[in-house]
């Protein structure tokens, strides 16, 4: 019996591995190309993996091996693995090539999007750097609307990805793809849902007083009052991060520094080494090259790449330190464990390291140790990121609410009116006001609501992880900035066991607790 699980397991590895690897491979090259041959090419590779995982006599063997009790706890967990990942690909061929094509077509139109102002294409970088600095209300207001136009390109293709992913989940008796998206990634909805509903009350004041002296702030700027604000105004295509606060100026920081060797000093402080995946990665901005930022693991044997649009500013160092976060989770797996396990133990985990590292660059130590601010700056540095870091608690928080209720509406009915939806979301949760007389697919503008979807849990969930992680190696290696001994913490107990648990159980192994939001809560009064 355990013979047969096993062979059953290692006939599987050995399909999927080469699929998958192919897969990676051809995102990358699209990634940094962009060309229609890197396009097409990823989507026969996506489809041939996702074709692979659809095989019912897999599914249907997986089931079985996995309601049976075993011995092993190992095969055990990679039996449950397959199951989950055949679950979420049960689609026939025709399904398969409907969902690939579609994904490529809005990939490829995200991938290619610059935004248009009176004639002139704005790189997303150009736009967030106008939106950030600009004290001038037309131009904000005209840099904003160019970078929804990318919404207004693929929200019909988007909605028919939302009705073909919910056939398939409707064939397997799921109410929608968002319940069996959670379901097969081992998230309850019922207690995500009441979770979130508690992070909604505890932050509901704080938020409130934020988003007051933010839009005091705003309205001085722009000079108007501020029940003239709208969503333009607040320096951030979604308001999903802080924007400037106070007479600090946080970026200036950065100006003079070059990212990667900040990062490289971060990771080496921690007695991680991320040289050879810098090495490996695309760093800088470049025409028709992706313009967000993402880690990947090409072939689960260390071949780990980032890739970036790296600029001398706050967040472009936060994000390369977020993304090598995926990077050393991955390098520092046991390279011993079987293939199948050979990765974090969920999505949620390796976000928790990558918030956790992006958040360093707010730390006072960090600012003073590795970035060098001069002892005159240290102390004005160091309330600055303060307040930016629980400014960005909040504004997150409340993101993640619009995004996670959005996406749960949208899969319940795709034919609702999605635009309604989801500025009644915004004015609800980030409290915003809805620009008059707007109808447009705002909601489509967002990358994850078309091709990272029911992702955006993951980020909330990482970000408790993280605050439960920090209290436990602060308290294990009296801080974090510069301290082998929290390095080690990560490695021993949070990366090195992969995927042999699943993510909520192997929380409560590495910090002896199950996950508690009250740590993260605490952050936010
Ligand atoms: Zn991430």
């Amino acid at each position: 019996m355990s013979n047969e699980r096993q062979r059953f397991v290692d006939e599987t590895t050995d399909q999927v591995r080469p699929l998958e690897k192919d897969y990676f491979l051809s995102e990358w090259e699209a990634a940094v190309s962009g060309t229609p041959e890197a396009l097409a090419r990823t989507q026969q590779a996506q489809a041939a993996y996702m074709r692979s995982w659809s095989d019912v006599g897999r599914y249907e063997a997986a089931k079985r091996y996995n309601e049976q009790a075993g011995a092993d706890a190992e095969l055990a967990r990679q039996i449950r693995l397959i199951y989950l990942t055949a679950a979420q690909n049960q689609q026939d061929e025709a399904t398969i090539d409907r969902l690939t094509a579609l994904e490529s077509e809005v990939r490829g139109r995200y991938t290619n999007f610059r935004g248009r102002v009176d004639g002139a294409e704005l790189s997303d970088n150009a736009m967030d750097e106008i939106l950030a600095k600009s004290a001038d209300s037309d131009e904000v207001r005209q840099v904003w609307e160019a970078s929804k136009q990318v919404g207004g390109e693929v929200a019909d293709q988007v909605r028919d990805l939302a009705r073909v992913r919910n056939e398939a989940a409707r064939r397997q008796g799921f109410r929608d793809h968002f319940q069996r998206s959670l379901t097969l990634n081992e998230i309850d909805e019922a207690q995500l849902l009441s979770l979130f509903e508690k992070l909604e009350v505890e932050s509901r004041k704080p938020f409130q007083s934020l988003l007051q002296a933010i839009g005091e702030e705003r309205s001085r700027l722009f000079k108007i009052k501020t029940e003239a604000l709208r969503p333009w105004h607040y320096a951030d295509r979604f308001f999903q991060k802080a924007p400037p606060m106070g007479a600090f100026d946080f970026d200036s920081l950065f100006a003079e520094k070059d990212p990667v060797e900040v990062a490289s000093a971060t990771y080496d402080g921690l007695g991680m080494e991320v040289r050879p995946v810098l090495a490996r990665s695309d760093l800088f901005p470049r025409p028709g090259k992706n313009q967000h930022a993402f880690a990947t693991h090409i072939d689960r044997q260390g071949d780990i790449r980032t890739l970036n649009n790296l600029e001398r500013n706050h967040r472009w160092n936060e994000t390369l330190h977020h993304e090598l976060g995926h990077a050393v989770y991955e390098q520092y797996l046991d390279p011993q464990l079987p293939w199948l396990l050979r990765a974090p133990a969920h999505i949620l985990s390796t976000e928790a390291i990558a918030l956790t590292m992006g958040s360093l660059t707010l730390d006072g130590e960090w600012l003073t140790t590795i970035l060098g601010v001069p002892a005159a700056r240290a102390q004005a540095a160091a309330q600055a990121g303060r307040e930016r870091r629980r400014a960005g608690d909040l504004i997150f928080t409340r993101w993640c609410l619009v995004m996670t209720n959005f996406e749960r509406q949208m899969y319940a009915d795709p034919e609702a009116d999605l635009d309604a939806i989801w500025w009644d979301l915004v004015e609800r949760y980030q409290g915003l006001r809805r620009p008059e007389g707007r109808q447009a697919p705002d909601w489509a503008a967002k990358y994850h609501v078309a091709l990272v979807p029911v992702y955006y849990q993951n980020y909330e969930l990482g970000t408790l992880v993280s605050a439960q992680l920090v209290d436990r190696i602060v308290g294990h290696a009296g801080g974090f900035v510069g301290r082998k001994a929290a390095g080690d913490w990560l490695r021993e107990k949070f990366f090195r066991p992969g995927g042999r648990q699943d993510w909520s159980t192997h929380i409560a192994s590495a910090t002896g607790e199950p996950l508690n939001p009250r740590y993260f809560v605490d952050r936010l009064r």
